[in-house]
């Protein structure tokens, strides 16, 4: 497969075309954002990790039937992928009260919630992916009801089994982001997962210590970020002791950049 054109670039990834329209590649950066780009890194070996982990976790989902946009791994950093027409929305779905929705409604930190709550947020930077109704989606015709109910559906699957997979390993799912994107095949368009899941798109908490092993260790500053992603590769079996990722040098947290408001 060849590498073509860059197509587009966001904060943590690359996508390439390639020399077949359906297919492109998708390239992780080391790169670390927060706050909506105000805060900023890189952190040497995290597109690594993420890449094992994301294609790990979409690999089980296709086993279990859920359509996702993954072909192959290709390297340390990148995975052949359907294109898709990404669907302008980010798909939240929380298990335990956190982030910005205890910012958002005064609720606890920490609440376990009755069942889990899916939430739209609109994929644009520039307004800070603000949270959305779903009469919103369908009145600027941002997805149709059919698709959202299928998304909907889909979410809530890949919860269920998503909390399996990390509670058999020790770690609690607190909450997540989606993305899913139209794929056109034989004449049939249809809506499959997209983008990626790894500790910078979930919440991810030690069971016992509740030590956080995601992306919030970077929002928050508490520590390193590569052994908490290690960690998590570990426990889902897909990262050696003797592996080379742990002999990464990695960069202190004063690569740290806040930008001014
Ligand atoms: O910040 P907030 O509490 O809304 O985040 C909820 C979940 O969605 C977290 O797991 C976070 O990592 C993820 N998220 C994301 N990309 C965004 C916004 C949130 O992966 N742009």
């Amino acid at each position: 497969m060849k590498k073509g054109k860059k197509l587009y670039e966001g904060k943590a990834k690359i996508i390439y075309a390639t020399n077949d329209r359906s297919l492109g590649i998708q390239h992780f950066k080391d790169d670390a954002t927060a706050f909506n780009n105000l805060k900023k890194s890189s952190i040497e070996g995290k597109g690594v990790l993420n890449n094992r982990i994301s294609e790990h976790i979409l690999t089980c989902l296709n086993n279990i039937g859920i359509e996702n946009h993954l072909v192959k791994s290709l390297n340390m950093r990148e995975q052949l992928i359907k294109l898709v027409e990404i669907v302008p929305i980010e798909f939240i779905v929380r298990n335990i009260a956190t982030g910005s929705l205890t910012k958002r409604l005064g609720i606890k930190d920490g609440t376990v919630l009755e069942k889990p709550l899916l939430e739209y947020c609109l994929k644009d930077d520039s307004l800070g992916d603000p949270v959305i109704a779903k009469e919103h989606i369908l009145s600027f015709n941002w997805a149709t009801e059919e698709e959202i109910n299928k998304i909907k559906e889909i979410t809530l699957r890949i919860n269920d089994f998503m909390i399996g997979l990390f509670r058999a390993v020790g770690i609690k799912l607190v909450d997540f982001k989606l993305e899913f994107g139209r794929f056109r095949e034989n004449g049939i368009t249809k809506i499959i997962l997209a983008d990626e899941i790894s500790p910078d798109t979930c919440r991810l908490w030690d069971v016992v210590s509740q030590t956080k092993l995601d992306k919030d260790r970077f929002r928050k500053d508490l520590g390193n970020l590569i052994p908490a992603y290690q960690e998590v590769a570990k426990r889902l079996g897909i990262l050696h002791e003797q592996s080379n990722l742990s002999a990464v040098n990695f960069s202190k947290p004063t690569a740290v950049k806040m930008k001014k408001k």
